[in-house]
């Protein structure tokens, strides 16, 4: 029901008018985006990058409606490329497919994702795809089936909670394994697609981390979930890997002693990095799952 609400509220323009022009200080948005500015983001890795842990730049955005919406995404995604070759930073960068279009231009956003994929290869970065709302689901594999052959470095993000994601991880480990963030789902989906209860999501999302150290390439662990986490360690130690063989990848503001620790031990950490103006649904999401980020947002709302 908590989860429900935050993310219902997500979705509503009049909510959003009124927590971004209402008294929402920003200490609740600066603890989980590192600012508005691609520069901001830059500062935020290359701190991170001094603990040993690596960025996943985020530019904040998403469901662009119109195709000038969706070419500006692609010229700010082109501007964060050049700042990660002038400033040397090690981080990947993920983008939304729907912020380049995918919902009403998919050859142009397949277009896009190339120019994207090539300018951060050509800066020895790389890049990722998250994975959206359900709508979306089929169309994103779709455009990652026919980019990995000429990227093959490219990475997907696939959610634990959603039904179907068993089927479609065999369905691409059919052409190549596929190189994977595993992720346990952050929209409210309904219950036909997605699992609902936690202790079903953390199951198939055991089942998934299995799954991909068998059957996928260089696995990204994507979660807060020390279980998880250590579930994913266990699994490199029976597939004979060590602690580089696989990433462990967690949000900007979350966890962070745990992040410094777990690159401390010799893993492979990537902190997700989002900066932008647009950080609404991010920042409702964020506070959709856990009570705690509530506490936090509510203090800063009455000045504490
Ligand atoms: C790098 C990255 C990329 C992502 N990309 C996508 C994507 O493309 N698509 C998508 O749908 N979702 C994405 N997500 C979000 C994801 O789906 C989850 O919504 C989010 O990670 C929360 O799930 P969790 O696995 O951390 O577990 P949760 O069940 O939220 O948390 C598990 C446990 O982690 C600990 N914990 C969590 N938060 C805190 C905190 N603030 N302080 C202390 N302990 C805490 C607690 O012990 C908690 O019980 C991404 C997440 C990450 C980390």
């Amino acid at each position: 029901m908590f989860r429900e609400t935050w993310l219902w509220a997500s979705d509503k323009r009049r909510v959003q008018k009124f927590v971004t022009e209402g008294a929402l200080t920003r200490t609740v948005v600066q603890r989980f985006v590192a600012g508005d500015s691609v520069g901001d983001a830059v500062g935020a890795i290359q701190q991170l990058n001094t603990n040993d842990i690596g960025g996943i730049l985020d530019l904040l955005g998403e469901g662009v409606t119109e195709s000038t919406g969706a070419k500006q995404a692609f010229e700010d995604y082109l501007e964060c490329i050049k700042r990660i070759e002038e400033s040397g930073i090690d981080t990947t960068v993920s983008i939304k497919l729907t912020q380049l279009g995918l919902a009403f231009d998919k050859e142009t956003c397949l277009y896009y994702v190339r120019m994207l994929a090539s300018e951060a290869q050509a800066v020895g970065s790389g890049l990722e795809v998250d994975m959206e709302q359900s709508a979306y689901v089929s169309d994103t594999l779709d455009a990652f089936k026919v980019l990995r052959r000429e990227f093959p470095d490219l990475r997907l993000a696939v959610q634990a909670y959603l039904r179907r994601t068993p089927v479609d991880l065999d369905d691409l480990a059919a052409e190549a394994p596929p190189r994977v963030r595993l992720v346990k789902g952050a929209y409210s989906e309904p219950p036909q697609l997605a699992f609902q209860k936690k202790s079903e999501i953390d199951a198939q999302y055991r089942y998934l981390i299995d799954w991909l150290f068998e059957k996928g390439t260089d696995p990204a662990i994507a979660s807060h979930d020390s279980a998880l986490i250590e579930h994913a360690q266990r699994a490199a130690t029976r597939s004979g890997g060590g602690r580089k063989s696989f990433e462990i990848q967690m949000l900007y503001g979350i966890r962070r002693e745990l992040q410094e620790q777990l690159a401390r031990d010799g893993f492979r950490v990537s902190v997700y990095v989002p900066f932008g103006s647009a950080w609404y649904p991010y920042l409702m999401r964020r506070i959709a799952e856990r009570p705690a980020n509530l506490r936090f947002f509510m203090r800063a709302l009455v000045g504490n």
